[in-house]
């Protein structure tokens, strides 16, 4: 067959050389397959397929988890996949012991409860419920003097500072919001604070927004977002077993001993919850940016207001059931494209991550359809439906540890999804793949407007932005930009663990949220606030399914070094201004304390602190870097010099020079890893992406440059700038041995 296929692709070849047709009208074969692929998707399908995963919680260990895993295996194997599943073995936490209670200055205990709501009917399945609780909380039992700290985030902390108020051996109350949660435990511990609480206040995320469920859709007072708070910035997957698949007789740190967990207890609440607390704070009045919305005035504390806290886990072992689908690549079998969305959730989880796990499942059933008609793609494809994404993306990194040789050997790229709702598509990724993903995007059709999908994404973001320049930029432009990664979903052990390039694709921004994590995120509000038709699940498919068949199908990977190169050379620039604006600041901080400018600003009636003085700003080193990334520029320009020469002159490879410059193509992204990692994190191996050690969600580029720079450590600057440089100047000379190949091809 295979020998057929290129005979037929060399007279096709021939015919379309002597006949003089463009190299675009080539592509119909491909189009004519995704036109199939399109013909085969179906909302009822997503619909029954969302109601059936949806009706019990199915968190990770759950009767219904399993069960889940069973549907998705089931239905993978009816449309011709072949599937199997994997088991991992998990320590995950759950309640045993949760109390909250003010002692003091007159008692009151919050429910910790999300009561059942009429209009919701899955919501009254309070015994198959995991409780409202933080995963990965150290046991503990604390009383203290309570303080509210806003976000949590450090700089929060800086503003307590200039307030005179510490939280040494105190319990702080901060809200959802601001960086991720996982964060705010952690920088509570390094202020020496002995407990956190986490709750979600109606202006971030309840009635302050919209009407709450289940009149409207955004958070009501009983909801409780439930959530990780393991130090993911470090490593993810199960704590007890960093960098290796956790395996039935794997061996195992013991509890004590794994470094991730949080350092002090954490619980989180509903704003029903907080307001008691929150009402019963005196000290300072918070400044306007810390307000939230309850109707109270919000104080700062510490004072009278004294609570308990006690947290305690059970410290089990769960098994979690990945299902790994595939259909064998016709020509490469070995170059896996791989496809991924977790299928756990905290409680019912429709939204999240069901929503997007339909859409998946729909892309499975078309491929299914298309490989009846004899159909098979060049290179294998391989469908996951990962298992416990919510504690810590832990399906995906076991498989991702317990197969890496084999996948840095073997993956092409990885394509992920998590929530999905109606609105706007959201593009994220490695840069080397911006080009293709726009392209896909723009072979979209958006089901509310009938412009593409990414006419309306770009409209959108021309319309959002307040600059002239960025708007002109935008209405003439080829691309739009695709946002850098952090984490937050399963893309993280491919991309910073193995470095193989990934993508995050997902609509939203019109479905409504505010049961993120909650026991409401249910089939019942997914389908009044969602995605009511699933028309933006076929979107999501549509999209995501035809960056697969292209992926699989594509005679040379359709990866882009320019955009790739571009981005890293904004990243630079970001830091050289950063390193500059940080001097000027500092010297106007001194300036001004020198001259005692804060103290004579300052209010005597209340506490002030001036902040502290701070060694100048020295000049860093950023000639390596800069002559690192104009080498990449060069290299990525003539690589898509050589390809476009090779692609207008009609050239072919064989099948064993193709199978070379692929292999060159997509491990390229490998080498934009460092064996030691990150400094600190050395789970964290990719020099470009890495989520933020004090942001969590929120990417960092450049990381081991970036971080050494914002937190002052020059000297680290300066040499990381060296080690990024050399890891950018191998991935350049990647670039250019497949360059050559094109060269040689054409002469
Ligand atoms: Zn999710």
């Amino acid at each position: 067959m295979k020998t057929y296929t290129r005979f037929f692709n060399l007279i096709f070849m021939a015919i379309i050389f002597l006949c003089g047709i463009s190299f675009a009208q080539m592509n119909t074969a491909q189009s004519e397959i995704e036109k199939k692929f399109d013909s085969y998707l179906n909302p009822a399908d997503l619909n029954a397929r969302l109601k059936i995963l949806s009706a019990h919680p199915h968190h990770v260990g759950s009767p219904y988890d399993k069960e889940n895993a069973e549907f998705i295996l089931s239905q993978y194997k009816s449309w011709g996949w072949d599937t199997h599943i994997e088991t991992f073995y998990v320590l995950f936490p759950t309640p045993k012991t949760r109390v909250l209670e003010m002692i003091s200055p007159e008692k009151f205990t919050p429910i910790l409860k999300e009561p059942p709501v009429k209009e919701d009917k899955t919501s009254y399945q309070t015994d198959e419920q995991l409780p409202t609780y933080n995963a990965y909380s150290i046991d503990g039992d604390v009383t203290g003097e309570l303080v509210y700290v806003n976000y949590g985030i450090p700089s929060d902390y800086d503003q307590l500072d200039r307030m005179g108020i510490s939280v040494k051996g105190k319990i702080v109350i901060t809200r959802y919001g601001g960086a991720w949660r996982g964060i705010k435990p952690k920088v509570a511990a390094e202020h020496g604070a002995i407990g956190c609480i986490i709750y979600s206040d109606p202006k971030n995320d309840g009635y302050y927004v919209g009407d709450v469920y289940p009149k409207g859709a955004w958070r009501n007072e009983y909801g409780v977002q439930r959530g990780s708070v393991v130090d993911m910035p470090v490593y993810t997957g199960d704590p007890s077993t960093p960098f290796v698949g956790s395996t039935k007789n794997v061996k195992r740190l013991a509890v004590k001993d794994i470094k991730i967990l949080t350092k002090i207890p954490v619980l989180p609440i509903s704003y029903h919850d907080a307001l008691p607390l929150l009402k019963s704070l005196t000290g300072p009045v918070v400044p306007n940016n810390w307000k939230g919305a309850l109707p109270i005035t919000y104080h700062v504390g510490p004072g009278l207001t004294k609570v308990h806290l006690k947290v305690e886990s059970n410290w089990d072992i769960k098994p979690i059931h990945d299902v790994i689908a595939m259909i064998k690549g016709s020509e490469f079998p070995d170059q896996w494209v791989i496809r991924g969305n977790h299928h756990d959730g905290w409680v019912n989880g429709a939204e999240d991550p069901l929503s997007g796990q339909v859409a998946e499942m729909e892309e499975g059933k078309a491929i299914g359809e298309l490989l009846k008609t004899g159909w098979r793609p060049k290179r294998t494809i391989i469908y996951c439906a990962w298992d416990g994404e919510e504690p810590g993306l832990l399906g995906s990194t076991e498989w991702c540890e317990t197969h890496a040789d084999e996948l840095k050997q073997k993956a092409v790229a990885y394509i992920n999804s998590d929530s999905n709702d109606r609105g706007f598509l959201s593009m994220e990724g490695s840069h080397s793949l911006e080009t293709f993903i726009n392209n896909v995007a723009k072979d979209v059709t958006d089901p509310e407007k009938g412009i593409s999908v990414w006419e309306r994404a770009k409209d959108r973001q021309i319309i959002n932005t307040s600059s002239p320049e960025v708007k002109g930029e935008l209405e003439s432009t080829k691309n739009l930009k695709i946002g850098a990664m952090g984490s937050g979903s399963d893309y993280t052990p491919f991309l910073q663990h193995l470095g193989i390039a990934s993508l995050n694709l997902g609509f939203g921004g019109e479905g409504e949220g505010g049961v993120y994590h909650s026991a409401y995120d249910s089939y019942d509000h997914y389908i009044r606030f969602g995605d009511p038709t699933f028309e933006y699940g076929i979107a999501l498919a549509k999209t995501a399914g035809r960056a697969v068949l292209r992926l699989a199908d594509d005679d040379i990977l359709p990866f882009n070094f320019d955009d790739f190169a571009g981005r890293v050379s904004t990243y630079l620039n970001e830091i050289e201004k950063l390193t500059n604006n940080m001097r000027e600041e500092t010297n106007q901080l001194n300036l001004e304390l020198k001259d005692s400018l804060f103290t004579e600003v300052a209010d005597p009636t209340k506490t002030y602190i001036p902040p502290k003085r701070e060694d100048p700003v020295p000049y860093l080193n950023f000639a390596p870097l800069e002559n690192a990334v104009n080498t990449l520029k060069k290299s990525a320009d003539e690589y898509q010099k050589a390809k476009n020469e090779f692609m207008k002159r009609g050239k072919e490879f064989t099948k064993d020079q193709e199978k070379s410059i692929d292999q060159l193509i997509y491990q390229s992204e490998r080498f934009l890893t460092n064996k030691e990692g990150l400094t600190g994190r050395p789970w964290y191996e990719h020099e470009i992406y890495a989520p933020g050690f004090y942001t969590g969600y929120g990417v960092k580029t450049l990381p081991a440059v970036r971080e050494a720079v914002e937190s002052r450590k020059w000297e680290e600057a300066n040499k990381q700038s060296v080690v990024v440089a050399n890891t950018l100047d191998n991935y350049s000379k990647e670039i250019d041995k497949a360059t050559e190949m094109l060269e040689n091809a054409v002469k």
